[in-house]
């Protein structure tokens, strides 16, 4: 491909809303215009690699096994009501719900179980079918709260996602470790940095469920991990070990006067006790699919709630922490003198693992200007329903091996998950076992953010002067530059390397554009195409300049060494 025949346009300036790196630069560059928030237009350029990404998804999935198919954007609402998904995902408000023109209910597919679930109960009725694994790559709709960092949250963007059929779990297990191996290859031969994490399988349950994050420092997803095991998990998800407090037999409960005492850090000061001896009390609102209840949160003075980790305990949708009107009403008292003791009885109380032999807390007592010494659970209050609560924090010992745990940060491109019979069952989608009867299909989904991954990997890949494609999934693997175009000679070595290139089987294209050297330079810098072929003055003694775009390296070599340079690069 010819620049002078490729619309390229890179910007001068950085767009006003972009956050990170990724989204500066791919806008500045031009690969990416902003048609609306969280809705975007991607360049020539840009589609060569999400064409590049797609089919090394494509690829390495065929190798699993799955079989690549088309289901449709848009969605009848009679589907996801047999699920039980609809009421919710339009109420959560992420789902695009629209109505036809008889007023029927609609919606711009967020995910495709339901429609594969239906497929599958039409064309597969018996055990010998199976297993199966279909897969798609397809633009996906959800309306997020926070679109932002460009295509790497949009309301409209590149997925593909398979869902895999099997008898029974053990045929799960096989379709599951089938795609955490596929993925495992994707990301490799992207040439991203990739970890792949343990995530919360939220309400339903089981263990299959893991994340494939590429490390960057500006991901939204903290990861916990342990350098001496390899234990890796999402924070959500993560545990940790830490040291319980013995506070000795349990001693006569203490009111105290505590007028205007209401933080940990004030606790701590007044009483001058550590954090860990006390307990401090946090309600929550739980939202349930048909109903909400209150819930009263026991963590010790020194941890943190994890909400993800509270929502699977209570059962629940979500978890919303009560406002200052909620907690007056419910503890009849001022914002900072929550305890266990006290509540109303329809407040569940829950309490973390930490606290579970822990004797003789300092807690509040639900009375303005008192905290209560020497509080143990069961005794002094209802008894709480124990579960792990807690936020694990960078410093603690490894669920594992007890090394100390790290924090470090990560982009989910991929998500993989066991469903087992959840959608089957609800939509009465079955075939015929081997005893003859009605079984409902054990079911995986399987997820890869497509366009999410060319954001992460320019996130991993770049520099001051611009981006640094991986190789693998560059607009194109090497540019060669002309620097002047009025130079016949330059034009015709360029022309010449560049032929030899692609027959070669390179990847290459031609910036024959009449600009300045100066900025054609920089242009190609925040381009980022990983190796640049420069022919410039010396093109009349047949020496060109070779340049690695990552390392920086720049050198002439003769115009006859560019091809094997190029090849023992891209293919060594
Ligand atoms: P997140 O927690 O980031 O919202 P998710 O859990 O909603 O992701 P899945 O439903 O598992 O994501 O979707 C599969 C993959 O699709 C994700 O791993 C991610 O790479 C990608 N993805 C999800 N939402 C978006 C989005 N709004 N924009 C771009 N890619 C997305
Ligand atoms: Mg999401």
């Amino acid at each position: 491909m010819r620049f002078s025949e490729l619309l390229i346009t890179t910007l001068r300036e950085d767009p006003a809303d972009a956050e990170v790196p990724s989204h500066r630069l791919l806008a500045r560059a031009g690969f990416v215009f902003k048609t609306a928030s969280g809705i975007y237009t991607y360049s020539p350029l840009m589609w060569r690699c999400l064409k590049k990404i797609s089919q090394i998804v494509r690829e390495e999935i065929d190798r699993g096994g799955g079989q690549e198919m088309m289901m449709p954007i848009l969605q009848p609402k009679e589907l996801w009501k047999s699920s039980g998904r609809w009421d919710r995902y339009v109420t959560d408000g992420i789902m695009f719900a629209l109505q036809d023109r008889r007023a029927t209910d609609l919606c711009l597919g967020p995910t495709h179980e339901e429609v594969v679930t239906a497929f599958a109960d039409a064309m597969i009725s018996s055990y010998k079918q199976l297993p199966v694994n279909l897969y798609q790559i397809q633009d996906k709709f959800r309306d997020e709260i926070r679109p932002r960092f460009g295509i790497m949250r949009g309301r409209e963007f590149i997925m593909m996602d398979a869902y895999s059929f099997d008898e029974a779990q053990e045929g799960l297990d096989i379709s599951y470790e089938k795609m955490a191996a596929a993925y495992r290859r994707i990301f490799a031969r992207c040439g991203l940095e990739f970890s792949a994490v343990q995530a919360d399988a939220g309400a339903i349950g089981g263990s299959g469920s893991e994340e494939f994050m590429v490390l960057a420092d500006t991901g939204e997803d903290a990861i916990i991990t342990c350098a001496g095991c390899g234990y890796a998990a999402n924070v959500e998800k993560a545990e940790s070990a830490i040291e319980l407090v013995d506070a000795g037999e349990p001693l006569e409960a203490e009111e105290h006067a505590t007028p205007d005492v209401r933080t940990v850090e004030q606790l701590v000061e007044f009483f001058d006790m550590p954090a860990s001896r006390m307990a401090k009390t946090v309600l929550y609102q739980a939202v349930h699919a048909e109903s909400e209840e209150f819930v009263a949160v026991l963590m010790r003075g020194d941890l943190d709630i994890n909400e993800v980790k509270l929502c699977n305990a209570v059962d629940c949708l979500a978890v919303k922490m009560a406002d200052e009107e909620q907690v007056k009403a419910l503890t009849s008292a001022e914002l900072g003198f929550a305890g266990p003791n006290g509540l109303p009885e329809k407040v569940k109380l829950f309490a973390d693992r930490s606290l579970e032999k822990q004797s003789n807390l300092l807690t509040g007592c639900n009375k303005s200007g008192f905290h209560k010494l020497n509080v143990n659970l069961g005794r002094d209050c209802p008894d709480p329903e124990f579960h792990d609560l807690r936020m694990a924090k960078a410093g603690e010992a490894c669920p594992d091996c007890s090394a100390a745990l790290t924090e470090t940060r990560g982009i989910e491109v991929g998500h993989i998950f066991k469903l087992g019979t959840k959608y089957s069952k609800a939509m009465e989608a079955t075939f015929m076992g081997r005893d003859g009867k009605p079984t409902p299909f054990t079911m995986g989904c399987y997820g890869i953010g497509v366009s999410r991954t060319a954001a992460a990997a320019v996130e991993q890949n770049h520099d001051a002067r611009g981006i640094i494609w991986p190789a693998p999934i560059a607009p194109f693997e090497v540019v060669v530059a002309i620097v002047d175009v009025k130079r016949e000679a330059q034009v015709s070595l360029a022309g010449e390397i560049y032929e030899s290139l692609l027959e070669a089987g390179i990847d290459a294209c031609l910036d024959d554009r009449k600009m300045s050297p100066g900025s054609k330079f920089k242009d190609l810098e925040l381009l980022g195409f990983p190796l640049q072929v420069t022919v410039g003055r010396k093109a009349d003694d047949r020496v060109v300049e070779f340049i690695q775009r990552k390392a920086g390296d720049k050198e002439e070599v003769a115009a006859e060494d560019a091809l094997p340079r190029c090849l023992s690069f891209l293919r060594p």
